[in-house]
């Protein structure tokens, strides 16, 4: 499973002396077993390297070791659709294995970081969040990323004494009651400082909170400035009887409400940018020229969408048809899935792309973009096809 603590240990790690083996391969192509072979096939791309004397024999090592552990590796055949992502670096101690949920682009890469912005292009569209149910005495923090959940802190405070004997004086029964609200503001302070330090720590781009409908409120009272634009929603739970299967449907529900939000926030964006004469691009054809100038900033594709057309792999160019690239006359290459393409190639030049499962404006055109320039004329070739 991907965990925030995962993916900042990647981002973070340099090898120093000795260099990284980044390497991506899509699953779910061409059956179970062809993940394997892709995998060794583009292995077999590095190996030059361990026996290249121009690198230390360290970073030969390093890399010959990064082979052997990649190729050893179990469970490729059993991998869903999405894509895997290894990065290894075995002088520096370091190997981590990644299952996207979307596919990217074979490849493998050498170099002092790890290279991952296949991988957190891929994410970007998953907001890893906070769960946090609480009551008056205790919390529990989940952190839910995707479609797994994993408890990641649990505090309770001590508990109270039962304050049923201060009914028998009214002034005490209020001293008593004090004395509670008191604890449970400490505990919510508490909880709130320990939030803090998660999200300091870095990952977390939402919060969710359940609990006692009338103490969630209270509750948020405390959260400091900054946290409050991430609580994403709250919702009712027993926080004594709540099994963690319930925090998850209700944290998930409430995700999945703020993805299809934030989907139909960058359609309109998109859509009032065309109106304001802005440079986007609506529809498959306009999009593959933008793609094929690397025009594109954030690339929104209607969930399912696919389209059959061709690539030119040496300048880039797509588009739905056409034998011979108009930008460099090399034969192109025939693809199912131009989208899929296109998409990759916003990756590789730092753009984001985005599916879209809300229902919006973005049905009748498939694909539409958020461009950085106006797109220059096409090339007269393409044009006249
Ligand atoms: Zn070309």
């Amino acid at each position: 499973m991907i965990t925030t603590e995962t993916i900042s240990r990647i981002t973070r790690f340099n090898g120093g002396e000795v260099p990284v083996v980044s390497l991506y391969a899509k699953a779910g192509q061409d059956g179970p077993a062809a993940l394997r072979t892709q995998v060794n096939s583009l292995l077999h791309e590095i190996r030059p390297l361990t026996e290249d004397a121009s690198l230390g024999r360290p970073a030969r090592l390093s890399v010959r070791g990064d082979i052997q552990r990649i190729e050893g590796l179990e469970g490729l055949e059993r991998m869903g659709p999405g894509a895997v992502a290894i990065f290894s670096c075995s002088e520096g101690d370091f190997f981590e294995q990644v299952n996207l949920p979307r596919g990217v682009r074979d490849r493998v890469v050498v170099g002092a970081t790890p290279w991952v912005r296949p991988m957190l292009a891929v994410l970007n569209e998953y907001h890893p969040a906070c769960v946090l149910v609480v009551d008056r005495r205790s919390a529990q923090a989940w952190e839910l990323y995707q479609d797994e959940m994993r408890e990641i802190r649990e505090f309770r405070d001590p508990a109270l004494r039962k304050p049923n004997y201060a009914g028998w004086y009214g002034l005490m029964e209020h001293r008593v009651r004090n004395r509670a609200d008191d604890l449970t503001k400490r505990h919510f302070r508490n909880v709130v400082r320990v939030l803090d330090e998660l999200f300091r720590a870095g990952g977390h781009e939402l919060l969710i909170v359940g609990g006692h409908p009338e103490e969630v409120p209270n509750f948020l009272e405390f959260l400091p400035y900054d946290l409050r634009p991430k609580v994403a929603g709250t919702f009712t739970i027993d926080a004594w009887t709540a099994t963690p299967t319930d925090i998850r449907h209700s944290a998930e529900r409430i995700v999945e409400q703020y993805e299809r939000d934030e989907e139909r926030r960058r359609v309109a964006e998109v859509m009032e940018a065309a109106a304001m004469r802005r440079p986007v691009a609506l529809g498959l054809d306009e999009c593959l020229w933008a793609g094929s100038v690397a025009a594109v900033r954030t690339l929104l594709v209607q969930e399912g969408a696919t389209a059959p057309g061709v690539v030119c792999d040496e300048s880039g160019w797509l588009a739905t048809s056409g034998d011979t690239c108009p930008l460099c006359g090399r034969a192109t290459r025939r693809t199912p899935d131009v989208i899929d393409d296109l998409a990759q190639a916003v990756i590789d030049e730092s753009g984001a792309v985005e599916h879209v499962l809300a229902d919006t404006q973005l049905k009748a055109h498939n694909v539409a973009a958020a461009l950085r320039f106006p797109l220059p004329r096409r090339a007269p070739q393409d044009t006249l096809t």
